[in-house]
């Protein structure tokens, strides 16, 4: 198949999330697979800066309409992998910034006309280029005006462009909504903004757009295809999802197994497998050094890497600030983003400085030495799309303890619950039955044979990219 991704965020070229690792796992799969793979990304200058698109070729150039003017723009190609093309749709003005979305203090002011534009840009590259794909598939609110702008150019011009398109959401707690006069950048037809086109309480909504005109919509896990149903968790976009509900399915997001495997991890002191995990007491000695911890500690160490939003739950965790005071244990995060939390966390390490630490920064080496030397991984989740720690932590022999919401529950097995099949605990998205958690997790390190059955489970799991490759393959060719 031709088959044409898009979004915002690529590993390893541009990443903030998990949103990088899905969309860069899934475009390798599928090409491994023998698909003709496209992938479109903006040409953020991190993304032009990786050594990979030092050898990009400029394929085309863009003129691209928004409200009354033109902008100027171009295509930068290049292949890191057979059967796998990353384009570039550049404009200096837009992308050539420190990050994706913001300057660190908050979302910059253009980002409608940045990815309205991206949009565009995509849809007049698979014109100009004759890409005569079969499916594309788009991602988040960034790319969600695709389905609908390719449906209109093809009516415009009297060409197919796709057969079949696909969006995906990632986190449905991210819309892309802005001011209606935002409308008219969009230069779709007036009857579009209204309650079966982008309108959304006055102003406009890009995900909503996906939802509803894309040939079929999925996310990233069961549950959360469910969960997104709900007004729990629809946030306000459950009815709209409700409208596509026989066309919407959950994906499990997978595992990069070249990435995030213990046995060949470069990123580690030392390497280990389920059958030798000396590697993992190394990773454990240099990740206690690392924090500024003594080597010597032989409690539990309990791990945590994540956006610092609330989504996360860090909240529940600075709530149980006298259970890392109280008890013989380690809590190490890295994370960055909100200010109050990044406060809070720097304050309870300033409290217990021998116990909690705190790295506000994205570090993809720390993040995997955490998966590899913490005992335990914390991640409770207030809502969690499907969330990609907690396989992680599995695959790295580090006993997750999740809330029970989205794609944690297709993916973790409370074992308390369920002894015999067991891969972690669970809590509610409290501080409360967090803190219960904890507690059982206590119980558990000191009860070694326990743990140790526990933790091999989670390392004998198959989270790999060729299973949740395959779901989206059946998915192409069903709707094709
Ligand atoms: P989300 O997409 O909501 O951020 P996921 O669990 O799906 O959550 O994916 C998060 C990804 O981002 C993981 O690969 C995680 O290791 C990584 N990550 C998050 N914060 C950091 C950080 N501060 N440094 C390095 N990696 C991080």
């Amino acid at each position: 198949m031709k088959i044409v991704h898009a979004g915002s965020e690529l590993f390893p070229y541009i990443k903030t999330g998990g949103l990088a690792d899905a969309v860069g796992a899934l475009t390798a799969a599928l090409s491994d697979n023998g698909h003709e793979v496209s992938v479109f990304v903006p040409g953020y200058r991190a993304v032009l800066e990786h050594r990979d698109a030092a050898g990009a070729t400029r394929t085309m150039r863009l003129k691209i309409e928004l409200a009354d003017q033109f902008l100027s723009g171009d295509v930068r190609m290049f292949s890191p992998r057979p059967n796998l093309k990353v384009y570039l749709i550049c404009r200096e003005e837009f992308f050539d910034r420190q990050g994706p979305y913001g300057n660190g203090e908050r979302d910059y002011e253009d980002n409608a006309d940045r990815f309205i534009f991206f949009c565009k840009g995509v849809v007049e590259a698979l014109r100009l280029g004759d890409f005569g794909a079969d499916v594309v598939h788009s991602h988040d609110w960034q790319a969600a005006l695709l389905p609908l702008l390719l449906r209109e150019t093809e009516r415009r011009h009297g060409t197919t462009l796709a057969l079949k398109t696909v969006f995906t959401i990632h986190n449905i707690a991210y819309q892309g909504v802005f001011p209606a006069k935002i409308f008219a950048r969009t230069n779709l037809p007036d009857e579009l903004y209204s309650m079966d086109g982008l309108e959304y309480y006055s102003q406009i909504n890009l995900m909503k757009g996906g939802i509803l005109f894309a040939d079929r919509v999925t996310t990233v896990s069961p549950r959360y295809a469910k969960e997104i149903q709900t007004p729990e968790f629809g946030c306000g976009l459950d009815g709209v999802a409700q409208t596509r509900a026989d066309d919407l399915v959950g994906l499990l997001n997978g595992v990069d197994n070249s990435i995030w495997n213990p046995a060949v991890d470069p990123h580690l002191p030392a390497r280990y497998s389920a059958v030798n995990l000396s590697g993992k007491h190394v990773c454990r000695l240099d990740l206690l050094k690392r924090s500024g911890f003594a080597p010597e500690f032989k409690g539990p160490i309990f791990g945590m890497v994540c956006r610092l939003t609330e989504q996360k739950g860090i909240d529940f965790v600075l709530a149980n600030r006298d259970f890392f005071a109280a008890h013989e244990c380690r809590l190490i995060v890295l994370g960055s983003g909100d200010r109050r939390m990044e406060e809070e966390l720097l304050e309870l390490a300033a409290e217990v400085p021998q116990k909690v630490s705190l790295a506000a920064k994205h570090d993809e080496a720390m993040s995997h030495l955490i998966e590899a030397g913490s005992d335990f991984f914390v991640m409770p989740s207030v809502f969690e799309p499907c969330g990609l720690n907690q396989m992680y932590s599995q695959l790295y022999g580090t006993v997750p303890i999740v809330s029970r919401v989205g794609g944690l529950v297709d993916t973790v097995v409370d074992a308390d619950e369920d002894p015999a099949l067991g891969t972690g605990l669970m809590c509610d998205p409290n501080a409360a039955s967090l803190r219960d958690a904890l507690q059982r997790a206590l119980v558990l390190f000191s009860d070694r044979p326990r743990y140790l059955a526990i933790q091999q489970r989670g390392m004998a799991k198959n989270f790999s990219w060729s299973r949740a490759a395959s779901g989206y393959e059946r998915l192409y060719q069903e709707s094709l």
